[in-house]
């Protein structure tokens, strides 16, 4: 096998990064090649959900960055280290992804989690899970808004929990998946295999459980597959876009046995979390962002940590094309300008007093009476939207609540949405009021 020289695997990588650097990935650095044999460049990563993730993403750069290195028409192949080879394997004993198993995402590990004041509690007791399993917190829940983390966590106690023991049966699957799997168990007579499949587990992680919503016999299956394994102490790790009572039409023995462990919430990060995460979204993809460029970046994405992927593409993508660094000037010719104005809590307290006619005395007293909670909601959810601010801050304005006590209050004026036409013409004007008043 001819070897592959470093110059030449520096030059692969480099144009991967060049040409491709939306698929580039910091552990990129600890890919090894093992030589060329008949034409097919071999590349050595750590572990299993390394290859996958190069097989999915990134099999033609490889290809084409080795050909632009050597001049020859190669192929790349992708192999797991054979003494790491099944670390961040997916259910070796559950048959591999045949079974529907999702792959878990290579860069959703603790070591990339970011840590604030928004997740700090979720993330610690996701620690504990890892660290001992099945006993810490049984059934470990996360709920929070999309975007805020919930899949990377419950990845991340996966990655730990096999790199703790190799031969660990841990079951990472979407419920949507769950739920396919369980009407096609059923369509083929096949719900012996199901059942064995998932009751085997040591670890059952299902990520956004909300799908279960008027669904009733996967309600039911998953009641007993829980009651399974809970039972021998086996490790269950659940998470949703909402706490275990307020997923729709869950029925109420679920409910109980989601709360039953440990439930955690994510809140919206504060800015000195998101320029974190933004600094470790960057350096996993070798991309060089300067400090004011991470600020701008962390005041412009607020809501949804994802949006910071799309950011850092789209910067990358701008730079490459221009041939120019990363500069604040260029983020705000590709981002645009700074979002518009946000609005404070107290007008919004003003808006609505005036409009719904209360005193904001009444909407931050402990007064639970119909005429001031609806107003509250009103205050509460156009908080929420409106503004930056987390659940627990925005509780502090409406003397001291918490954070749960803010998030039913936003649900409540969801709902509200869905039935009332009114109650989006009640909020659209008071919303441009109370940026009108801001401005
Ligand atoms: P959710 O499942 O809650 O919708 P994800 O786990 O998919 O959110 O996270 C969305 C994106 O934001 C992912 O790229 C994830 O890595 C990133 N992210 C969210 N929270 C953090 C965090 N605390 N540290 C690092 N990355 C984060
Ligand atoms: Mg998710």
């Amino acid at each position: 096998m001819a070897t592959v020289s470093t110059s030449v695997w520096t030059d692969v990588l480099g144009h991967v990064k060049l040409n491709y650097p939306h698929i580039m990935r910091g552990w990129f650095s600890q890919l090894s090649p093992t030589g060329i044999e008949a034409g097919t460049m071999v590349v050595v990563a750590r572990n299993g959900a390394q290859v996958r993730y190069l097989d999915k993403h990134c099999k033609a750069a490889f290809a084409e960055a080795g050909q632009a290195a050597t001049g020859r028409l190669i192929t790349a192949t992708f192999q797991a280290d054979a003494q790491e080879t099944h670390q961040g394997d997916v259910l070796p004993s559950l048959g591999g992804t045949a079974d529907g198993t999702l792959l878990l995402n290579p860069d959703y590990t603790f070591e990339n989690f970011v840590t604030g004041p928004c997740n700090r509690l979720a993330h610690a007791a996701a620690r504990a899970v890892a660290d001992n399993p099945g006993r810490a917190y049984n059934p470990f829940f996360v709920h929070g808004a999309v975007g805020l983390g919930k899949t990377h966590l419950i990845q991340a106690v996966c990655h730990e929990l096999r790199k703790q023991d190799a031969n660990v049966k841990c079951h990472y699957i979407s419920c949507e998946m769950f739920t396919n799997d369980f009407i096609e168990a059923i369509e083929q007579g096949a719900l012996h295999q199901f059942r064995y499949r998932y009751r085997q587990a040591d670890a059952l992680v299902i990520d956004d459980v909300q799908f279960l919503a008027d669904r009733e016999r996967s309600q039911e299956e998953l009641f007993h597959t829980f009651n399974t394994l809970t039972q021998s102490q086996r490790q269950i790790i659940l998470s949703a876009d909402c706490a275990p009572p307020e997923i729709p039409s869950l029925k109420e023995r679920l409910v109980s046995r989601f709360n039953s462990g440990l439930v955690t919430f994510l809140d919206r990060p504060c800015l000195e979390t998101r320029m974190a995460i933004i600094h470790k979204k960057a350096q996993l993809r070798c991309i060089e962002l300067p400090e004011d460029v991470v600020q701008f970046v962390a005041r412009r994405i607020n809501t949804n940590n994802r949006e910071i992927d799309g950011a850092l593409t789209m910067l990358d993508a701008v730079s490459q094309m221009d041939s120019k660094p990363i500069t604040l000037k260029l983020a705000q010719q590709a981002l645009g300008k700074a979002p518009a104005r946000l609005v404070t809590v107290p007008t919004i307290m003003d808006v609505v007093a005036l409009r719904m006619n209360v005193k904001v005395s009444d909407l931050q007293s402990k007064r639970r009476s119909k005429s001031i909670t609806h107003p509250r909601h009103v205050c509460m959810y156009l908080a929420r939207e409106l503004t930056t601010l987390s659940l627990e801050q925005i509780g502090g304005y409406f003397g001291g609540r918490d954070h749960t006590t803010v998030l039913h209050a936003h649900r409540t004026i969801m709902r509200r949405l869905d039935e009332d036409p009114d109650m989006s013409v009640l909020l659209k004007e008071t919303e441009l009021e109370a940026r009108h008043a801001c401005a």
